[in-house]
């Protein structure tokens, strides 16, 4: 029985029990995992620890000595496969039953995996835990011609490690470019326009026929219009589904993952839900019900959750931001650009440091900042300012973004 049982221990569950205890609660918490490692952070599993310069131990939330000190036990390897909400009980799938206070479920999401024929093969893979990119990276060495399927981040910094490393890469993208789910056509276009310097090939607007293979083993990808595309290894990076079919299945609301409240609680009484797999109202959405897959969303929820539980309760607030390092180019995102009806560039695209700025109605509401530190930090006192700003100054690098507000 614990007085606080986290279900997930990625990084909002991590950073509930954290918050909790800086908040001085007191009583019993446990976190439990499927996942045989403590908690790490999961971004680097497509930068830099995939590509080998960063080791495991430094993605590590906390070290082991935090967890004990702090009296949360970690109950890691362990999957929550039932819920029964009224007799306050989960059930792992070794059979064991866990009695809880509050709830909070923070599961994150099951990457995608392929369906069309071939999908069975060896030399198939995704990217969401660490053991994912452990197996890809055993089966590097052999490698010589790798295709990602699906140009969203995780797929374009796949596709940058794997070329630091030499290998042939092809990204395959449904949609005619990448990021299209994410931003504007105008940084989609520069994206591709580096990966293509870079070496990289693209079959856009591309759907896939079938995976062919040799022995059990992958050997090229057949895409619809018949063109064959050579692959020892295939990395599928075509988004989450939200982890949830226990707690929707023990009564929570939702459709896409758990529908949450401004506190992040679910239809179910003493259960909340947080992070990648938490349906939120997001005031930077215009109040639109969506889900943000992102670090900030995953901590910042779990910071409401812990105050709500300290009865320190504060509606979720928190200006939506998002990074995602390629090459040289570390990208700041800050903001929700949906439903944005004007873009303007701020700096030099040539030079690699610049930013977009998307407006609505002249308000900005969203920034994309590629290796502009400065235009992240200003652009979110903009946001949070509601601004609408003179568009001269906007896009004159020369001034700061702060000389907006007057
Ligand atoms: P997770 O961190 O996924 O944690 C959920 C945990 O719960 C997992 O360990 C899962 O295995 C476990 N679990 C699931 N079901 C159960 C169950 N029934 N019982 C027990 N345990 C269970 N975000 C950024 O902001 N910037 C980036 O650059 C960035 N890069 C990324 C790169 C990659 C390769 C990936 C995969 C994600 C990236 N993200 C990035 C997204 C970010 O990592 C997620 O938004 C964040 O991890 C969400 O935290 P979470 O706690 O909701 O889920």
């Amino acid at each position: 029985q614990y007085d606080v049982l986290i279900v997930g221990a990625g990084h909002a569950g991590a950073q509930a029990a954290i918050s909790l205890r800086q908040s001085n609660f007191v009583g019993s918490i446990g976190l439990v995992g499927d996942e045989p490692s403590p908690p790490y952070d999961r971004p680097p599993l497509s930068k830099e620890y995939l590509a080998g310069t960063k080791p495991f131990e430094r993605m590590l939330i906390r070290s082991d000595s935090f967890w004990k000190e702090r009296n949360i036990d970690l109950l890691l390897g362990r999957r929550i496969v039932s819920i029964d909400a009224d007799a306050h009980i989960v059930t792992a799938d070794d059979g064991r039953v866990l009695g809880f206070g509050k709830l909070l479920w923070a599961t994150g999401g099951q990457a995608r995996t392929l369906s069309c024929p071939g999908s069975e093969l060896g030399g198939i893979h995704t990217i969401r835990k660490r053991s994912d990119t452990d197996g890809l990276i055993a089966e590097l060495p052999g490698t010589e011609h790798v295709v990602v399927v699906g140009g969203g981040y995780i797929g374009l910094e796949a596709a940058a490690s794997l070329r630091k490393m030499g290998k042939e890469v092809t990204i395959v993208e449904t949609l005619d470019r990448v990021l299209a789910r994410v931003t504007s056509p105008m940084l989609s276009g520069f994206y591709q326009q580096v990966h293509a310097e870079h070496g990289v090939h693209f079959q856009l607007a591309s759907g896939i026929q079938a995976l062919e293979g040799k022995g059990g083993r992958v050997r090229s990808v057949r895409l619809s219009d018949n063109t064959l595309l050579p692959a020892d290894l295939v990395i599928a990076g075509i988004g989450i589904e939200p982890a949830v079919a226990p707690l929707r299945a023990a009564g929570a609301a939702g459709k896409n993952g758990v529908d949450v409240d401004v506190r992040c609680r679910t239809s179910l009484p003493d259960i909340f839900a947080l992070g990648d797999c938490a349906a939120h109202e997001n005031q930077f959405a215009d109040g639109q019900r969506i889900r943000l897959e992102s670090v900030q969303n995953a901590t910042d929820q779990a910071i409401t959750v812990a105050k709500e539980i300290m009865g320190q309760g504060q509606d979720y607030f928190s200006v939506p931001w998002f990074w995602s390092n390629q090459y040289d180019l570390r990208l700041q995102t800050v903001g929700l650009s949906i439903g944005y009806d004007e873009c303007l560039v701020r700096g030099d695209m040539a030079q690699r440091k610049f930013s977009i700025i998307y407006l609505r109605q002249g308000r900005v509401i969203a920034l994309d900042c590629v290796n502009a530190p400065a235009d992240f930090a200003q652009g979110r006192v903009l946001l949070l300012a509601r601004a609408k700003p003179d568009r001269e100054i906007l896009t004159n690098a020369a001034l700061p973004l702060k000389a907006c507000l007057g």
